[in-house]
């Protein structure tokens, strides 16, 4: 197989696929042509503000965690408020031992509220249930919680404007540890223009909080080489949080 191929089945077997089509040069007969499935209604596209309430991850939060989160996403502090399709405030239990920090909302996160359920959040996902861990045990915030234009790099007064709100999520959740995925994340948090590649694996505090940096789930998905080594990441912190033995 060559190596872009393998990586492709790599790729595709972390999100589920079992099998590749097989082109028609290969096929014995093509088969039967199947009437169209029925069309599964689609999404609801929440408004604004308005993600589905209560998930089933609040059913913890007390209720200043409740209105907490109603200010986040009435906030006003910086020009996303004008750009975002709604605030991402984060999702999880608030007693868990670990909590992911991302960078920012994309495209799939804006639309739906929640942080991480695009590509590079199934990887997470996906690589939380290697080794037993649902995404439902732990909290997972970003930097910012409103979704940069076209994904661009977070502006430094965005991410001035947006990080008491994480501070809050931290100081409520108090993590046994913090997981600080990608360069954005890990450097504003440390304070550092240290890259990832050199701070990832390797633990150390944030935020008065015990603080383990990894590579973004975006970058492997790009890097599909560096799986192994995220993995091992995931795998020590969730020993370092308490949830694998
Ligand atoms: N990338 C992030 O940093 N955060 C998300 O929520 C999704 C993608």
């Amino acid at each position: 197989m060559t190596r872009p191929l393998k990586r492709h089945v790599e790729m595709e077997s972390l999100f589920g696929a079992d099998f590749l089509p097989i082109s028609k040069k290969g096929r014995a007969a093509a088969p039967a042509p199947q009437p169209a499935p029925p069309v599964a209604p689609k999404a609801a596209v929440a408004r604004p503000g308005s993600s589905p309430f209560p998930y089933e991850w609040e059913k913890d939060w007390p209720t200043d965690y409740l209105s907490f989160r109603t200010d986040v996403l009435d906030c006003r502090k910086c020009g996303l408020c004008s750009t975002r399709t709604q605030v991402v405030f984060g999702t999880g239990p608030i007693k868990t031992p670990l909590m992911f920090v991302g960078e920012a909302p994309g495209e799939d996160e804006d639309r739906k509220g929640e942080p991480f359920v695009g590509r590079a959040g199934q990887l997470l996902t996906t690589t939380l249930k290697r080794f037993g861990v649902e995404r439902s045990q732990v909290y997972i915030a970003n930097i910012l919680k409103c979704r940069p234009p076209g994904n661009r790099t977070p502006a430094p007064d965005e991410m001035a404007s947006c990080m008491p709100w994480l501070q809050r999520q931290i100081a409520t959740i108090q993590p046994k540890v913090i997981c600080g995925l990608g360069n954005i994340a890990v450097q504003t948090l440390l304070v550092t223009k240290t890259g990832i590649t050199k701070l990832r694996g390797r633990l150390t505090q944030a935020q008065g909080v015990p603080f383990f940096p990894t590579f973004h789930p975006a970058y492997i998905l790009r890097n599909m080489s560096e799986l192994p080594l995220f993995e091992t990441d995931i795998k020590q912190v969730l020993q370092i949080a308490g949830l694998l033995p």
